[in-house]
């Protein structure tokens, strides 16, 4: 494994732990929610716990992303575009440490 990599390897378990706490910390502030009956608090609940799975949707994918990005610093294929198969620039890893794709392919991605 490359040093820099273990650099990313912290970066992205930091990262992750902080989505984790993230989600952790709307869910508790959901059921309290649960625990108010009054009526005229549902609209809120049900936006509320709206807003919560719009959260969490995106954390997951991100989770997902950063697992995936683990699992290639485990198995040596980390730092390598998923779609052409050079390697990701070192910029774009240290802003977006669990890119997949490297700074071209991400562009016509967008597109
Ligand atoms: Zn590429």
């Amino acid at each position: 494994m490359k040093k820099e990599y273990k650099e990313m390897e912290e970066k992205l378990r930091r990262e992750k732990a902080e989505i984790e706490e993230e989600l952790a910390k709307l869910k508790t502030t959901l059921d309290f929610g649960d625990e108010t009956d009054h009526e005229e608090e549902e609209s809120d609940e049900s936006e509320e716990i709206g807003n919560y799975l719009g959260i969490k949707k995106s954390q997951d994918a991100r989770l997902n992303q950063i697992n995936h990005a683990l699992e290639k610093i485990a198995d040596g294929s980390y730092g390598v575009c998923e779609k052409c198969g050079k390697s990701i620039e070192q910029k774009i890893l240290d802003i977006d440490p669990e890119s997949l794709l490297c700074k071209a392919c991400k562009q016509k991605g967008r597109n």
